[in-house]
Parts: C-alpha cells; structure tokens; sequence
C-alpha cells in the first residue's frame, strides 16, 4: 500500500505560466478572435505534417466533421469506422449527412483491420476513416492502398496521434483529411481546438470557407458554411504547446519503454513493424474483469481508463430503430471493450510514480 503519497491520476492536462502568459498577451491585445495567432498555429503545425496546408477549427469533431461535409457527403453515402474509438468518429459522420459502417479493428494495435475494411465496402461506400487509436497509427500504406483502388476518400481521425507515423510519414499526412484534437488531455492541447491538415490546396480553401459561414471576402459568402472558427487566444495556448510537444512525445515513449520492461502479468501493448506510437494512452489487456483490476490500482494509488467500455455500435444513437445492435460482428472489438484499462503515460511521471505503477500492476495481476 501507498497509503500518504499523493494519488497519480489517468491524466494531467499541462496550463503552465508560458501558456498563461499567452493568453493574456493575445487578450490585453483586444484582438481575440480568429487572427494571426491562428495563422501563424497553422503555418507551424504544418511542419508536424510534411508541410501539408492546416486549418485550424474549434475542436477534434469539428475537424472530423468538416472534413465530411468537405465531401460533399449524400444522404446513404456510407464511411468505413471502426467502432472501437470515441463515438466523436461515428457522430461526425452522421453530423455530415453520412452512414457509419463500423468495422472490427486488428488486436495488437486496436486500430482499423484492413481486410474488414475491404470486406465493408459497397457501391455506397465515399470514404473510409481510420482511428490513430491511443497514438498508434493505423496500417495507413494498405488503407490507401484500398482507398485507392476503389477511389474512395480517406479521413484519418488523428485526434490522439500528434506526430505519431509509419514508415516516417506522419499521421495526417496520408489521406485527403487529417484530423487533430486539442482537447486538454490530448498529448497536445489548446483547451479547446482541432486542426484539419490536408495536400490538397482546393479542399483547404473549401474548408476555410466551411468554418467561416462560407466566406472568404466578409459577406461576400460563396457557400453554405458553420462558425467552426478557433480563437486567437485558443492558438497562442496551442503554439506554446506546440513548441513542447517532441519532448512531451519522447518522455511519453519512455515512459511506455519502463511500463513494457517491467510489467508483468498483464498483456503490454504491442507495436505494429513500422510504426511510430504516441503512446496517447498505454493500453493493456487484463483477464478477469477490469473494476476489480481498476479498483485494486486506486486503492494503491494509481489511477485509470477504460476507453472505451461500450464500442460505439452498442449505443443508443447507432443502434436499429427497434433498439438492437446493427448487423455487426466485431468480436475484437467486443473482446478489447471487456479487456483494456489504460496506465497513467503523461509526461509529468516522475520515476518515483513509474515505480509505483509498476508495483500496483503487478501486485493486482498477481493477486
Ligand atoms: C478526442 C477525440 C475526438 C474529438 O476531439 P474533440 O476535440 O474532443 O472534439 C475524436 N476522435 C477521437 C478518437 C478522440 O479521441
């Protein structure tokens, strides 16, 4: 037992003096709204995505959505998902004026199955978007392989794989969309925000016009548009983040690296040839029930996650009108549901809270 020594939550969103001081500089500066420290987020983000164009929004499903109605999504113009994600993947196709088609995901990295993505396209099917699912990116070479020969779009759901990539090309740089989440406890944060980072400079224009009521000259509007717009202050917290984020990332590996070397009793979460993980969160396998398990980690101390407990083709807005699930078969996607408790990973573990990780894990594994 650890009895006196502070509790080590899930997670540990980072406000320091430098983003505070961000903030207040952009707000005694009265101009707060979408400007040049929007800009200039999106011009140095680009380079977390080989220089792709970025265009900043108000949040992760903001960027999900966007970039659908980008498509020009029709009414039964079906997107590939998988269901083991946060429902933001699945809303946001349905937001657009889509179908979520949920398909299982492989074991090892949680992400997409590529044979059950293939196996899911129809003559209705417009796009397929993979989950960077805890920061390990999805099997990118063969979702745009498929993509490709059936010419369908891919939107990556990136919102937990800041510079997480495969084979050196990063998330969001792969399919027509990347989509970034700056949601406190994402690896990098702007309270709130998302950025859409695409290779396409047309796309890029048509979603600056969509997050701005469809104007690019005021009221001169071009098309049918939303208010998806960042704020000044929201970026100048997101530069300074930033400018952390690839220490952030190292110390998160690490930290991962420990947790592999050490835990024992429990599956650690393996990585896909190729891939560079973010280690968003650090996602293990237990057998037997994971209240116990979470509860026997509390009581030592250590804090946890289930993400996510019920995949999205379990709820309530998904299932058939007559209240039971689709025509889905996802048995891994079922099987990790009952399975995966997510570790603390921030940055800001000490060695100290790595060790008590540790000693928590394996005394509940072993108990
Ligand atoms: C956080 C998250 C989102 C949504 O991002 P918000 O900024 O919270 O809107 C979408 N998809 C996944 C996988 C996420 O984890």
């Amino acid at each position: 037992m650890t009895g006196s020594r502070a509790f080590i939550p899930p997670a540990r969103p980072v406000i320091g003096e430098e983003e505070i001081e961000a903030a207040v500089r952009v707000l005694r500066s009265g101009m707060v709204v979408q400007g040049p420290e929007v800009a200039a987020f999106e011009q140095e983000f680009s380079a977390l995505v080989d220089g792709r164009h970025c265009v900043a929004v108000n949040s992760g499903t903001s960027a999900l959505q966007l970039s659908l109605l980008a498509l020009d999504l029709k009414p039964g113009d079906e997107v590939i998902v998988p269901s083991f994600s946060f429902a933001a993947s699945a809303n946001s196709v349905r937001l657009a004026g889509g179908t979520p088609v949920f398909v299982d995901i492989e074991p090892g990295s949680f992400c997409i199955d590529p044979d059950a993505a293939a196996a899911a396209i129809t003559p209705r099917t417009v796009a397929i978007m993979p989950v960077h699912l805890y920061g390990h990116p999805a099997k990118m070479e063969q979702i745009m392989a498929l993509a490709q020969a059936h010419g369908l779009a891919v939107v990556e759901d990136a919102a937990q794989a800041h510079a997480a990539a495969v084979n050196g090309t990063p998330v969001g740089a792969f399919g027509i969309a990347g989509c970034f989440s700056f949601y406190p406890t994402k690896n990098m944060h702007s309270l709130e925000g998302g950025m859409i980072t695409t290779g396409d400079a047309e796309f890029a224009r048509k979603l600056r016009l969509l997050r701005n009521q469809g104007m690019e000259q005021r009221y001169q509007n071009e098309i049918v548009g939303a208010n998806m717009r960042l704020t000044d202050v929201a970026a100048a917290i997101g530069r300074v983040q930033l400018g952390k984020l690839a220490g952030w990332t190292e110390k998160r590996r690490a930290n991962a690296a420990y947790l592999d070397a050490n835990l024992k009793g429990v599956a650690v979460p393996p990585v896909d040839e190729g891939a560079h993980h973010v280690y968003h969160q650090y996602t293990i396998r237990v057998q037997g029930g994971q209240d116990e398990f979470q509860a026997g980690l509390k009581e030592r101390g250590v804090g946890s996650g289930v993400y996510y407990p019920i995949p999205i083709h379990r709820l309530k807005p998904f299932l058939n009108s007559d209240g039971s699930v689709g025509p889905w078969k996802l048995p891994e996607t079922d099987k990790a549901a009952g399975e995966v408790i997510s570790l603390p990973i921030m940055p800001s573990l000490t060695d100290d809270d790595l060790e008590r990780i540790v000693a928590a894990v394996n005394e509940v594994a072993g108990a």
